[in-house]
């Protein structure tokens, strides 16, 4: 049986958003607060800018919280600044500080560079002695740092040349927006893990982490920026480069579709409302639903998935759990009866809705359950008739080691427990979830080209052994 504690431990998915724009004429540095405002599902921790001046000289400005809190609109539509890169960070608990907070920057010997990263290095441990072993001082704990002191051991190259170098000796799960003299540079990884689009209005680019980012400045999603692939945006306009390493696969992170890219986004061409509805609908279709009344979703993970459940099973769609939009971050503290409190204040169900009525509820995942578990409960105290759980995702049993702060397997409530005790724990009539095969049907792209390691454990080779690291996170669970 599962202890009620394993349950009720606090954990982060941890994503970032990174976005650059650069122009040949305009002022650009409200844009990327603009654009970065738009990513901030991807993290809530803190924000910061970064642009290089007339003197050559970097500037940027950073800060804890959501992107209003942590930089000023203001101040940013006076900057004069055609070309600047921004990110938006969530931490584990211990690591949220502002040291931590993107873009770094540091004084190249050829140049000032700025780099904002989204995604972990999983040849970090490794990279850090060797370069220790070299004299490198590191500054900070991120992985990001790395590619900035790789950097610095090519003296005598353009910064773009040094960094195509560092990269070549990275590994793992990246997407950086970079800024230098030469230009506004954007770099996937080549097994494309995060997304990372490209936008452009007139002669106007962008760079983001999801291409929800550009509709905001008027701008038009390009293409995405290919697994592998390293741009140079500058004067010239854009230039596309090969990272001078191959990775044999694509290789890209199913839980975007799942719960973290923001549903208006296209990722690989393929919508996330639509693959997520898709799940929702398949959900439905592995199983014939008797006598519930109506289809609720934990909001805002789990409702276009429920939505999807709802038309495929053809029972009505009730918005019967609110939430709060108007909470921020205060709430999601690391302290067990704070973070509780924080789910109750975030969710409310509505008791007309749910008094003596049967539902089925749909999340997009458990981790821990300790939301799941919250809501049930909130739900039951409304005196509900039935709940049966649904969740558009398969177990999550093992860790991500790509830049998603997933608890090791002993605390992931799938990875230890069946799914009855699942359900008893968290309170519900029934609970079932989406197969692996139908979770890469309804996302549409070949299924060896998605990670899924977090569901089957199929991770990339030799990856199994290495330690989770985020740069940064969401809580989600
Ligand atoms: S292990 Fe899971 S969360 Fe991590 S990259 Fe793969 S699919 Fe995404």
């Amino acid at each position: 049986m599962i202890s009620p504690r394993s349950f009720s431990e606090a954990v982060s998915r941890l994503v970032c958003g990174v976005f650059g724009a650069f122009s040949p004429r305009d002022y650009v540095a409200e844009e990327v607060y603009l654009g970065l405002s738009a990513l901030q599902h991807r993290g809530q921790e803190s924000a910061g800018v970064a642009w290089i001046d007339s003197d050559r000289r970097i500037n940027v400005i950073k800060g804890m919280g959501l992107v209003y809190e942590a930089l000023s609109q203001s101040v940013l539509a006076e900057t004069p600044a055609r070309s600047v890169i921004g990110h938006v960070r969530y931490s584990t608990a211990g690591g949220s500080m502002l040291q931590n907070a993107q873009p770094i920057c540091a004084n190249y010997a050829k140049g000032p560079v700025a780099v904002a990263h989204n995604g972990n290095l999983t040849n970090f441990d490794a990279l850090r002695n060797t370069l220790e072993n070299r004299g490198a001082i590191f500054q900070s704990t991120s992985d990001t740092e790395a590619i900035l002191q790789l950097m610095a051991h090519q003296p005598r190259r353009s910064p773009f040349e040094a960094l195509m170098r560092a990269l070549a000796e990275v590994e793992g799960a990246y997407c950086l927006v970079v800024l230098m003299e030469e230009g506004l540079v954007a770099a996937r990884d080549p097994w494309g893990f995060r997304p990372l689009s490209i936008g452009r209005r007139g002669d106007n680019y962008y760079v983001a982490s999801e291409s929800c980012a550009f509709s905001l400045l008027g701008a038009s999603f390009v293409r995405d920026v290919e697994p592998g692939e390293v741009i140079l945006i500058g004067s010239g306009g854009l230039k596309s480069y090969r990272l001078p390493v191959e990775s044999g696969k694509k290789w890209l992170c199913s839980f975007e579709y799942v719960y973290f890219a923001r549903p208006d986004s296209i990722i690989e061409g393929r919508s996330v409302y639509e693959a997520r509805q898709e799940m929702g609908r398949r959900l439905a279709q592995s199983e014939s639903v008797d006598g519930v009344d109506f289809v609720a979703s934990f909001p805002d993970s789990g409702t276009t998935a429920a939505l999807g459940f709802a038309a495929e099973s053809g029972i009505p769609f009730e918005a019967a759990v609110v939430r709060n939009r108007y909470v921020g971050r205060t709430f999601i503290q690391p302290t067990q009866k704070v973070r509780e409190l924080g789910v109750r204040i975030k969710l409310s169900p509505s008791p007309s809705l749910f008094k003596d009525r049967s539902a089925v509820l749909v999340d997009d995942s458990i981790v821990r359950g300790t939301t799941a578990g919250l809501v049930v409960s909130m739900i039951r105290e409304c005196r509900a008739r039935a709940l049966h759980l649904r969740i558009s995702s398969p177990p999550v049993r093992f860790p991500c080691f790509y830049g998603i702060d997933t608890p090791s397997s002993g605390d992931l409530a799938a990875a230890k427990y069946s799914l009855n005790d699942i359900a008893k724990t968290v309170g519900a009539d029934s609970l079932r979830y989406l197969s692996a095969s139908a979770m890469t049907d309804a996302i549409g792209l070949p299924p060896d080209s998605l990670c899924t390691a977090c569901f089957d454990g199929n991770y990339l080779d030799g990856d199994s052994s290495s330690s989770p690291r985020g740069c940064c996170g969401k809580i989600f669970d």
